[in-house]
């Protein structure tokens, strides 16, 4: 017997009809790079989207066609998300702090036909245009001047939004993200309509983003990072106003903020830093704020105890570009009330639970095949499936996943017996010492919590002994300094004797990946010929 309910394609153009519809008048702030702050709404955004939709057309692009954008966080970005997608395009954002090597490569990869861009980002077209041969069509986002209208503004202009999305099947791709590729060549992931439609419906509930109508947004999560973790779609679905900064400063996050009520924060850890950082020295508030999402990278422990202090419900989530994003998140379960401050605290460092709709699970780390227990002490490498996780890359000749869709993340994690998540490492960072593994973000939680230290990273350096011992390198806040072996001494309560670094070294600067993530692999380089001090023993 057949189901008898009405059956619509799930498609992301439903998003913004619903948002316009319902929430028409809801308003999208964006502070742009001139300073200025220009609103629109969620219906002008429709009507935007739709005259995109005509352009593209008369372009020539055709569904399945690749829209590229090189841009920041603003609503004529928005409005691309979604008119590109509308005309079935499938819109590849980029991101503008790619080296060059591989700017050329992605593009060339997904053979986008139009760049769309910021002014800021002149100069990367300047130099790579001569290297992107598929571009047909360069449209900048913003105008020289205030006086001007952009070339973006003109091709809308020139079109009446009367027209229709591009209708088709729910599995037809929408959007493009490439991975940042700490090995080999960047790999694309391309979402479906249905993928995106799915996530998006479960990330808007409290267990993830927690929005509603009544919510204000701002990410600070670039939207060519890993669709800025869905929240331009999840908005839309719920009706919730979204601030955007375009240029990344903690002044101008704190002013909107305050401005525009904001409610919803998102970003990775490094925009916390520099946010606590910035009222720290001004002595401004945020206060408004009440839930703050961070993921992407390990949080320390003491800021997120910090932002628990200041009333704030933190959401610590784990995902990839291969995730949607959204893979765990740290929800209260039943009981949280009666946990401790601190026990709450331990809690929130972790990378949380599943969602409805991805699963994970860990297995050993030399052999794939074993499933490892939720027993809170077994580390494994970390795998995930479900309606959103990438099934292969772009081109690619095989699945990325075995046979019952296990794809495998690279990070190396514990599972807890009530189901909380708890990444310790990459599987290629965590150090072997002895047969034993050493968690280098572990280390580097415990390192960055001694007030002296801005930032660090442990690698392993080969030790005659013990296979590979740990090495911390740390950067110190500016103006400040600690010993090395304050710094030992600080860490031993804070991990195991046997994981105490055997040597710390003070540098200026971390190397960091073109989506901001520390390097572990240039700065192995850069530490190839290090010897540790007892390394002849
Ligand atoms: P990307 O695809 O660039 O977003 O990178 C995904 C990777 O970021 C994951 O495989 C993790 O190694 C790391 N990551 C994501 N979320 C977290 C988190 N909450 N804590 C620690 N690392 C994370």
């Amino acid at each position: 017997m057949a189901g008898m309910m009405q059956h619509w394609e799930l498609r992301v153009s439903g998003l913004i009809d619903f948002a316009a519809r319902e929430h028409g008048a809801q308003e999208i702030v964006s502070r742009v790079a001139d300073g200025t702050v220009v609103r629109t709404n969620w219906a002008g955004v429709r009507n935007d989207a739709l005259r995109m939709v005509q352009a593209l057309r008369r372009l020539g692009l055709a569904p399945g066609d690749r829209v590229a954008t090189l841009a920041m966080n603003h609503a004529r970005h928005l409005v691309s998300w979604y008119g590109a997608t509308g005309a079935g395009c499938v819109l590849h954002t980029i991101n503008p702090r790619l080296f060059d090597d591989q700017l050329e490569f992605i593009v060339n990869h997904a053979e986008d036909r139009v760049m769309l861009y910021d002014r800021a980002f002149q100069p990367i077209i300047d130099r790579m245009k001569p290297h992107w041969p598929t571009i047909e069509h360069y449209i900048c986002f913003d105008a020289e001047t205030a006086a001007q209208e952009s070339a973006f503004d003109q091709c809308l202009g020139a079109e009446d939004g009367d027209a229709t999305w591009t209708s088709g099947d729910e599995r037809d791709p929408c959007m493009l993200c490439y991975t940042s590729g700490t090995t080999g060549d960047p790999k694309g992931v391309l979402y479906e309509h249905r993928s995106t439609m799915l996530h998006t419906l479960a990330v808007v509930a409290p267990s993830a983003l927690n929005l509603e109508a009544r919510s204000v947004m701002l990410p600070v999560v670039p939207m060519f990072h890993a669709n800025s973790w869905g929240i331009p779609f999840a908005c839309a679905a719920t009706g919730a106003k979204l601030v955007f900064s375009q240029v990344n400063d903690p002044a101008w996050w704190v002013g909107l903020s305050n401005a525009e009520n904001v409610t919803h924060f998102a970003g990775v850890p490094t925009i916390w830093f520099g946010l606590l950082k910035y009222l720290d020295e001004t002595g401004e508030k945020m206060s408004g704020v009440r839930h703050g999402f961070t993921g992407g990278a390990a949080m320390p422990r003491s800021i997120v105890e910090r932002l628990m202090r200041e009333g704030m419900r933190v959401v610590h989530a784990w995902g990839m570009t291969e995730t949607s994003p959204f893979g765990t998140s740290n929800y209260e379960k039943p009981g949280w009330d009666d946990l401790s401050f601190d026990e709450q605290v331990s809690l929130r460092t972790m990378q949380g639970y599943g969602i409805y709709g991805s699963e994970v699970r860990i297995v050993d780390l030399d052999d794939p095949a074993t499933v490892l227990p939720r027993d809170g002490t077994s580390a494994g490498a970390l795998q995930v499936r479900g309606h959103w996780t990438v099934n292969r890359y772009l081109k690619a000749d095989a699945d990325a996943t075995d046979a019952d869709g296990w794809f495998a993340t690279g990070d190396v994690a514990v599972m807890h017996p009530d189901g909380a998540m708890q990444l310790t490492d990459r599987t290629k960072d965590v150090i072997k010492s002895g047969g034993e593994w050493i968690s280098s973000v572990e280390l580097e939680n415990a390192a960055v919590g001694h007030p002296a230290v801005a930032e660090a990273a442990a690698i392993g350096v080969p030790h005659p002994r013990w296979d590979e011992r740990p090495l911390l390198v740390v950067v110190c806040e500016t103006g400040q300094a600690v010993a090395a072996e304050e710094l030992r001494a600080f860490l031993a309560d804070k991990v195991a004797k046997w994981w105490l670094p055997d040597a710390i070294e003070f540098v200026d600067e971390i190397p960091h990946t073109g989506t901001g993530k520390i390097s572990k692999k240039d700065l192995r380089k850069q530490f190839a010929d290090y010897r540790l001090p007892d390394a002849a023993t």
